[in-house]
């Protein structure tokens, strides 16, 4: 067994590991805690969240760094507030024994004269966002040139969220011959080129197999008609009454709504999404943390350096636009040393993309079944059972105890169970057992809900927006809905291109296609629609730009519509500003009347 003593750190810092009480180096620290501690060199280490990275770096840095000196020596950049704030928290009990240690964070939403002051007061190591760093270096409050160690942490999430740019500039200030330390969950090409650019022969360091996801996580999947998906969710919740989750959306909007839903059905749900403030935001994690929300409903970009361990389940109510993302979803739960597990609720035509996901984390997923009402009401029948036996007595009752007997005195204890769990539990057995399966059977196809199966009978349509416009395939998906009226089944086989697209309908609805996206404007540009000889079979394309077809000048719409859209792709900070309404591209919401009915379940649920 590999021992913290051997991996060469002093005595300082062996007393603060055993305060924290870890027993054992975990393989990215066995690997990268020696290499740092006896060569000047740059690195790349890439290992899963939740691997214990932060110690990692953090050891080496804090042992190699001159104490005595004022001077910083250390950055660290790393994608979020809520990181930086952790890493830092970190690195102080790490050097808990290191006299006249000051590390401090930098990050935006916070007094920047604070911050500057502290700075002032001479801080060895910095912690910082980006995006403020750069700002604070621009104004002269920080100086970095003479750093030996840099950071780069979570370097594949800093530039999903276009980060590139800043840390470019942020390094130019600092010297030449620093050692630069690279950590990243998984290595896209833009990864790869920060360390070819920015870095000297680094020594890679690889957790695990690349990519792969952290194995304390199980995949599962449930197969459902789309507009059973919120209706699963609450299956998938309630079934697990302790279920302590983070349910991913791919929209604000759908965040926020699935979040008001959950809600008002007497869940304690909460949504996290970028257009809370940071106030709204901290408030959300700080009840998450405290476990007073156990489902907390989020966009990607918001769930972020969201580290909070002990998550159970994470939820996929909608897949990502990038498949990629997934990783960092299921790394959100299966923390240290803890098992959890990702559950993605699909329709029948994403069961490609389960594939595609299973490539990248190099696992299975296994295909489960939604609940039935029944097996649901078993457990939560005996939850109930369990939490009255752990139920501590609370004696304050016991003065009314001889008045409640005198009330109750004609049944016996049998009777008294069955009368005290009807009480509890009839309003959440009347809302279950009519309920229907949720589950769409393999190979069959549902009625109303029409996959792949129908493209004998489909149309393909090209389209001329695409990536370039900002638009996944999701987006676009959304898009033609809103658009059409269609529902979520009706269009399908979307494959976004960089400047045009494709989707197909059912023949039924061509007229309609044509007739409602005749004047309809995207950023000022008419969109143009046209029925494609391609039938769907998915990569061969025909045509590109050059099959653009003359615009047949609609009615002019709407003016100018730039930022309205609000569509939040993963990854990739929407363009333009946001604006409060939620208009849809022709004006009308469509959204309306879309929510699924659900029967009250309201008070089911309370707080506890
Ligand atoms: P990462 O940066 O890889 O996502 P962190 O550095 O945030 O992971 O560590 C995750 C959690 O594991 C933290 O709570 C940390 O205190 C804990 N941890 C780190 N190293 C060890 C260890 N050797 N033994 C036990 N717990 C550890
Ligand atoms: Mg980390």
């Amino acid at each position: 067994m590999t021992t913290f003593q051997s991996l060469g750190l002093g005595d300082v810092f062996l007393q603060a590991i055993a305060d924290l009480g870890f027993q054992q180096p975990s393989e990215v620290q066995q690997k990268t805690i020696p290499l740092l501690l006896q060569q000047e060199t740059d690195i790349v280490s890439l290992a899963q969240t939740g691997t214990g990275k932060t110690a990692a770096f953090g050891f080496p840095m804090l042992q190699k760094i001159n104490i005595e000196s004022r001077t910083t020596q250390g950055l660290i950049l790393s994608p979020t507030r809520e990181l930086c704030l952790q890493i830092t928290q970190e690195l102080k009990l790490y050097g808990k024994y290191l006299k006249g240690l000051n590390v401090v964070a930098i990050y935006g939403g916070a007094s920047i004269t604070d911050q500057a002051r502290q700075i002032k007061n001479g801080a060895q190591i910095i912690v910082a966002t980006p995006g403020r760093m750069k700002d604070m270096i621009g104004r002269g409050m920080i100086d970095i040139s003479k750093i030996e160690y840099c950071v780069l942490d979570e370097a594949d999430e800093m530039l999903n969220m276009g980060f590139y740019e800043d840390i470019t500039e942020i390094l130019s200030y600092s010297p030449q011959d620093k050692n630069t330390w690279l950590f990243s969950a998984t290595m896209p090409k833009e990864v790869a080129t920060i360390a070819r650019e920015f870095m000297h022969q680094p020594q890679e360091i690889t957790v695990g197999a690349k990519n792969v996801g952290a194995s304390s996580v199980t995949h599962e999947y449930y197969t459902v008609a789309a507009r059973d998906r919120y209706q699963a969710l609450k299956r998938l919740a309630d079934a697990h009454p302790d279920i302590f989750s983070v349910v991913f959306c791919r929209t604000k909007r759908d965040t926020q709504k699935v979040a008001e839903m959950l809600i008002e059905d007497g869940y304690n749900a909460a949504a996290l999404h970028g257009d809370l403030s940071q106030n709204q935001r901290d408030l959300v994690m700080k009840s998450f943390r405290s476990r007073q929300i156990q489902m907390l409903v989020a966009t990607d970009v918001a769930a972020r350096g969201i580290d909070v361990d002990d998550i159970t389940h994470v939820i996929n109510y909608q897949l990502p636009d990038e498949i990629e993302t997934y990783t960092h979803r299921s790394g959100r739960t299966g923390r240290a040393g803890k098992t959890g597990v990702s559950m993605v609720i699909i329709s029948k035509s994403e069961a490609r993309k389960i594939k595609a996901i299973e490539k990248i984390i190099q696992k299975s997923f296994v295909p489960k079944e939604i609940p039935s009402g029944i097996e649901i009401c078993e457990k939560q029948l005996f939850h109930l059972a369990s939490n009255i036996a752990q139920t501590e007595i609370n004696h304050e009752i016991d003065p009314y105890l001889p008045a409640i007997g005198e009330v109750l005195k004609d049944f016996d204890k049998d009777e008294l169970i069955k009368k005290f769990f009807s009480v509890e539990f009839s309003r959440f057995f009347n809302y279950y057992k009519k309920s229907k399966d949720l589950n769409v059977p393999h190979g069959t196809v549902q009625e109303g809900s029409s996959g792949s199966e129908k493209s004998e009978n489909s149309v393909r349509y090209f389209i001329n927006l695409g990536r370039k416009d900002g638009l996944a395939w999701m987006d676009l998906k959304d898009l033609v809905r809103e658009v059409t009226g269609l529902g979520k089944d009706e269009v399908f086989h979307v494959d976004t291109m960089d400047t045009f697209s494709f989707f197909n309908t059912d023949a039924a609805h061509e007229k309609r296609v044509n007739e409602t996206f005749q004047g309809v404007f995207f950023h000022d540009r008419a969109i143009e629609i046209e029925r494609s000889d391609d039938r769907g079979s998915r990569g061969k394309f025909k045509g590109g730009k050059g099959s653009v077809k003359k615009s047949k000048k609609g009615k002019s719409f709407g003016g100018d519509r730039r930022g309205n859209s609000d569509f939040e792709s993963s990854g990739r900070p929407k363009r333009g500003k946001k604006q409060e309404s939620t208009t849809s591209f022709k004006g009308k919401s469509r959204r309306r009347g879309e929510r699924p009915d659900v029967p009250g379940t309201r008070g089911k649920r309370r707080r506890r």
